[in-house]
């Protein structure tokens, strides 16, 4: 007797319906995909109890005639390819025609659809899989397709469904991607009989981003300058440096217009970010790359959630880049609010608030000084070298170059308030003191001006470094005993491949025999007690980030470990030359805003904020 035997249409329905059809969230993409493919302008979602009782989608799309609305129940039915060369130029959502008659088998089912010239539509009404009914029916043009009671002939694929509150969560995550991937369509979507968000047609995505995630997030984003090298071009907007999430909820990377997840862009925006960006935690992003299909592979799984890439070294470099550069155009825009002008404004609040305590005139740091620290010479025209007014002191400041405005004498009477402060542009600004033997306060016009002096000075110092490794490597000092480092098999061959990466960082190591290294140098500002218990820590550290940077990466991620070592501590108390010298010197950093782990180095508090937490305003 033979074994083996054709599965019905149903059964072979409900098995693809597994793995198309996971939960509600999955009916709503697939439905929403239909209908963004069939042209809508709007559409609005509808569900009740989480999308377990009801889902409903009504779009304006075109509909479809009496013929094709009973095909596309069929399986492998579609309008959106023909033959398999199609495969490798998708441009539609859909394209594997398994959804409907999917979803159709595991719920009751109704579909009503109307060509925009048809004189009537046709209602369709399926129930677990068998086609109960069809006739004419009179909707507006568009189609609305219901499905009710989901995996109600499935009792074991019902189990696994969550709380309403869950499940209908994971349909509004659905439902943003959609619209944020689509801001010319407008969206409505209704909850147990409840408008949740109402979405006009947006011209551009940040108004959609806008209406959808709030004016707060809206304005923390940078635009992505237009960026395209060949056959592949990336828009979009990003979150600031420092800004970031402990989950992916909010990287959002859409290829050709389909939300997607994919290691290499996930790791390619970690690298763009690199170290504007906390350790373990993800960007905010809303990306949208833009390629031949013909170089990517959609149809890798089943919901099409995933791609393959034909070259992904290529996608790779376009999405550090993009990162790069709209990183770098935010530099320009806020060395712009922050620079502070030679002007005669000074501060006279030195007398009140005196930068370092009477009796602490600590002695300038040795190993600060140590590092010839240069500001960066400005990128471009627009750039101007950030300048700082100096604080009246009672130590005598440097003397003013030539070309600066003289200083005038402090008035009087402090003039704490803002209508008397004399700080007019907002590129001003003056320091007020150290809060806690940590933060640097100062006044601009915006407000006050919080810097950490930790978080700052290992910015500088990192970027210090960066630069000399780039130009010209490290310069490294012979130690006068040479010691030797004795390495297990997997490190051994990690620090063999890496060996030119850590020369360049200023650290002389060769192999020494079997197991051993020798170590003859150490970079010069790295000044420690246990040279070779440093370098395990430095392995164990980069040994994980090597796997996904490139080598440059793991030269910097190197820089950023040792650097925070020797970066001016909390509880280091600077003098005033030596504050003016640090902010000068973040002004003039890439990244000036945080710090190389990616925390901020500064934090503005607007006069706004202030009047609102001292009631002043409502
Ligand atoms: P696919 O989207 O992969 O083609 P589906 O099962 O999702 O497969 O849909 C089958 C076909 O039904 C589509 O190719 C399309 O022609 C038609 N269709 C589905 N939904 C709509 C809709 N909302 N408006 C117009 N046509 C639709
Ligand atoms: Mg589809």
């Amino acid at each position: 007797m033979s074994r083996i035997a054709l599965l019905s249409e149903e059964v072979a329905s409900q098995v693809a319906a597994g793995e198309v059809v996971e939960r509600p969230a999955s009916v709503v993409k697939e439905l929403v995909e239909n209908s963004i493919d069939a042209g809508a302008k709007r559409i609005e979602v509808m569900i009740r109890r989480g999308g377990i009782s009801s889902i409903r989608v009504v779009d304006d799309g075109s509909g479809m005639d009496r013929d094709d609305a009973l095909l596309c129940l069929e399986r492998h039915a579609t309008s959106k390819i023909r033959t398999g060369h199609d495969l490798a130029a998708i441009c539609t959502l859909g394209f594997r025609g398994e959804a409907l008659p999917s979803i159709a088998s595991v719920s009751r089912f109704r579909l009503a659809t109307r060509e925009h010239t048809a004189l009537a539509g046709t209602e369709v009404i399926v129930n677990a899989g068998k086609i109960e009914s069809v006739r004419d029916g009179g909707d507006a043009p568009g189609t609305q397709i219901e499905v009710r009671s989901l995996f109600y002939n499935l009792p074991a694929r019902r189990k696994f469904l969550r709380t309403e509150n869950t499940e209908s969560s994971h349909v509004e995550h659905q439902l943003h991607l959609q619209a944020i991937g689509h801001p010319e369509i407008g969206f409505v979507f209704v909850k147990d009989e409840r408008v949740v968000w109402q979405l006009a047609p947006a011209a551009h995505l940040r108004e959609r981003i806008r209406d959808l995630c709030g004016a707060a997030l809206a304005a923390e984003l940078l635009d992505v300058p237009e960026f395209a090298t060949d056959g592949i071009s990336i828009r979009g907007c990003i979150g600031k440096a420092g800004m970031s999430r402990s989950s992916r909820a909010q990287q959002l990377v859409f290829l050709n217009g389909r939300a997607v997840e994919n290691n290499t862009i996930n790791f390619a925006l970690r690298e763009g970010y690199h170290t504007a960006l906390m350790k373990g935690q993800h960007p905010v992003t809303f990306l949208f790359i833009e390629m031949d299909p013909a170089e990517v592979d959609v149809n890798v799984h089943p919901a099409k959630r995933e791609v393959r890439f034909r070259n992904a070294a290529w996608v790779r470099e376009a999405v550090v880049e993009a990162v790069r550069l709209a990183l770098e155009s935010d530099r320009a825009s806020w060395s712009r609010t922050f620079r502070a002008e030679a002007t005669s404004a000074i501060s006279t609040t030195d007398d009140t608030l005196p930068l370092i305590p009477a009796g602490e005139q600590v002695a300038l740091r040795k190993d600060w000084s140590a590092l010839p620290l240069q500001p960066v010479p400005p990128r471009g025209p627009d750039l101007p070298t950030p300048e700082i007014q100096r604080p009246v002191s009672r130590t005598p400041a440097p003397a003013a170059p030539k070309s600066q405005a003289p200083i005038e004498p402090p008035t009087s009477a402090p003039a704490p308030s803002r209508q008397t402060s004399n700080l007019n542009s907002s590129h001003d600004f003056k320091i007020l003191g150290v809060l806690g033997k940590l933060y640097v306060l100062m006044e601009n016009a915006g407000g006050l001006v919080l810097v950490d002096q930790h978080a700052a000075h290992e910015r500088i110092l990192f970027e210090e470094m960066k630069r000399r490794m780039e130009q010209q490597g490290v310069p490294g000092q012979r130690l006068l005993l040479p010691l030797t480092l004795e390495v297990s098999p997997r490190d051994g061959d990690w620090l063999a491949r890496n060996l030119d990466v850590l020369q360049r960082a200023g650290i002389g190591l060769e192999p020494f025999g079997a197991g051993t290294f020798k170590i003859d140098s150490l970079p010069t500002f790295l000044r420690a007690t246990e040279p070779t218990q440093l370098l395990r820590d430095i392995i164990d550290d980069l040994r994980e980030t090597s796997a996904q940077t490139s080598k440059l990466r793991l030269g910097e991620d190197m820089i950023a470990k040792t650097v925070c070592r020797h970066a001016v501590k909390a509880n280091d108390y600077l003098r005033e030359p030596e504050l003016v010298r640090l902010i000068q010197d973040l002004l003039a950093c890439e990244l000036p805003y945080c710090c190389p782990h990616g925390r901020p180095t500064m934090i503005q508090m607007s006069y706004a904020e202030l009047e609102k937490k001292f009631g002043r305003k409502a």
